[in-house]
């Protein structure tokens, strides 16, 4: 088994473990802990929600890799209400906003038998494509096959002491929203949750006093199956409900046989910390407020069930950058899948461990993922020669990864950038792709594409989905004949040398001395003399006039990467003076 920090004190991930390890101690020796995640299907789940899972993921992988026994419980809330139709969904769906997500039609053409199951899905298979293990718990399944039961009935009971600790805490502002509806997470849905949260969203979160009283349990209607449910009345000895729904329908139910309902969210919560016996679970920033509902969940797990709060950071927000258009049609919003589209499940990992979960950060689908790569490299090269910092050692470990084993990675893992300038000049032709790959180390050359497989499927299909047509590279078909026949004798010579040079010369590394090199023979400098502001002037000036000769543009992809791209013949025929 992998081990990542037998000494305490050596990242964050590993001081969360030795608090929760201490705890579970305290509250249960011997028995297994418990870290939990929550999840709303309500839609695509959001890259940015996968800290929800990451946290708990890291924090429960280390308590294994030490040895203990450890569950990670991932909570499907798929027995919320419906709230609003995303953005692409047929606007007909609304006819559903109120019912369970499990309840709701999937959209047109899923495969899935509801709505939850569909957006449950693709995040499972990430999950699952990341090295995360987790127990999923469907609360449809809970609150539907009576699990509850008790924990509802003992809630009901004591009512009155609930709507009091909600009540030091009702105030006129606006409560945070739950934990899966973070504003800055969800950028293209603020607009709709601030209009959800006018319209009654934040008395559903704790329950609304209505003139028969507080009630923390709200029936699905049995006839239109949504909430939008009024409870009238509640016989604690007999357990009758009585409710009235706005479809008209009203009836009266024994709550104990009643499966057909849920506790309000902010009793929901710490009614399963207590029911679980969760030890660690964390949520987004906006739970710090006075009144929010892990601060409110406390006092309810301690005064109401008896129980006790998790060790519960707050996690900051996970940003995106450059995420390209191309996700409109699955509502707009990168997920998990989109980004492991585009790198490999170790680099996402590593993301997540490297930063403190009060750290915010942003995953980049721009331009910046290459950097982000070269990181990466960087890092893994300090691995292996031994001279990675001891946070950084840990970081790095967790996200190749787990207590369980190594996470898949590529044999021979040539530079993302490299490989995406590549694909961007073969457009994904693999024998042209494996001519070049083949021609950077000549004395250990790349022999099947298989060896730099995956990265180099990640790098072409950020190549394809992500860069902008106007930023992709395109080889010119014929020379520039106008801007070589305006050429002075110095530019000729420098294409001369260059072109005289290219067998020799004819891999990364040389190539690499040769575009450097040309200038300084044409300054009568020595191959290897050290750069001076004016060579330096030459050499940019050198390697624009191949961008334009090469690909009609001042920049490109780096120019040993571009010549070895484009070919000998092809370089000979666009730079002949
Ligand atoms: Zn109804």
């Amino acid at each position: 088994m992998p081990t990542v920090a037998q000494s305490t004190e050596t990242d964050w991930v590993s001081r969360f473990a030795d608090e929760v390890i201490a705890e579970a101690e305290r509250r249960a020796p011997g028995k297994p802990i418990v870290c939990a995640s929550g999840l709303s299907p309500s839609g695509p789940i959001h890259l940015g929600n996968l800290r929800e899972v990451m946290t708990p993921h890291l924090v429960a992988d280390e308590i294994r890799r030490r040895g203990y026994d450890c569950v990670h419980i991932l909570s499907w809330d798929d027995y919320d209400r419906y709230r609003k139709v995303p953005a692409g969904i047929d606007p007909s769906w609304s006819e559903h906003i109120g019912k369970p997500l499990t309840s709701v039609p999937a959209p047109p053409g899923s495969a899935y038998a509801n709505w939850a199951e569909h957006f449950k899905a693709p995040m499972i298979e990430a999950l699952r494509a990341m090295g995360i293990e987790f127990h999923g718990i469907s609360q449809t399944e809970k609150y539907t096959s009576g699990a509850y039961r008790e924990q509802i009935l003992h809630a009901m009971r004591h009512r009155e002491q609930i709507d009091a600790v909600l009540d030091r805490y009702r105030t006129k502002d606006k409560p945070a929203p739950k934990k899966q509806q973070q504003k800055q997470q969800k950028p293209v849905d603020e607009a709709e949750l601030e209009a959800a949260e006018g319209s009654g969203a934040a008395a559903e979160d704790d329950g609304s006093a209505g003139a028969a009283g507080y009630y923390p349990y709200k029936p699905y209607c049995s006839v239109c199956e949504r909430d939008l449910t009024t409870v009238t009345s509640y016989d604690d000895e007999t357990t009758e409900l009585a409710y009235t729904c706005a479809c008209g329908h009203g009836e009266t139910v024994l709550l104990s046989e009643h499966d057909r309902g849920k506790l309000v969210w902010k009793v929901d919560w710490p009614m399963r910390w207590a029911y679980e016996g969760v030890v660690f679970e964390p949520s987004g920033v906006d739970h710090s407020s006075p009144g929010s509902s892990y601060v409110v969940g406390g006092q309810i797990v301690r005064e109401v069930f008896g129980g006790d709060q998790p060790i519960g950071p707050m996690y900051a927000f996970v940003g995106i950058s450059g995420m390209a258009k191309m996700s409109s049609s699955k509502g707009g919003v990168p997920t998990p899948a989109d980004a492991l589209e585009i790198m490999e499940a170790p680099l996402l990992r590593w993301l997540y461990a490297r930063r403190r979960p009060n750290q915010s950060f942003k995953i980049a689908f721009d331009q910046e993922i290459q950097r982000t790569y070269d990181e990466w490299d960087a890092l893994e090269r300090k691995i292996n020669d031994g001279s990675a910092q001891p946070a950084d050692a840990a970081a790095y470990s967790r996200a190749t990864g787990t207590a369980t084993g190594e996470l898949p990675r590529t044999p021979r893992p040539l530079p993302y950038r490299m490989l995406a300038s590549v694909v961007d000049i073969t457009t994904g032709h693999d024998e042209q792709t494996l001519r070049i790959l083949s021609e950077l180390d000549p004395a250990n050359p790349v022999k099947s594409l298989d060896e730099t497989r995956p990265r180099l499927d990640r790098a072409e299909r950020w190549i394809t989905t992500q860069v902008p047509a106007e930023q992709r590279t395109r080889v010119r078909e014929e020379p520039d004949t106008e801007l070589l026949a305006s050429l002075g004798e110095t530019e000729r010579a420098s294409l001369r040398l260059l072109l005289d040079g290219l067998d020799e010369h004819w891999s990364l590394d040389g190539l690499t001395t040769l575009v450097y090199g040309v200038p300084k023979l044409q300054a009568g400098l020595s191959a290897d003399a050290k750069p001076t502001p004016e060579l330096k002037v030459a050499q940019r000036a050198f390697f624009a006039l191949l961008y334009q000769l090469l690909v009609g543009r001042d920049t490109g992809p780096r120019l040993p990467t571009l010549l070895l791209a484009v070919g000998a013949d092809r370089v000979r025929k666009l730079l002949a003076a």
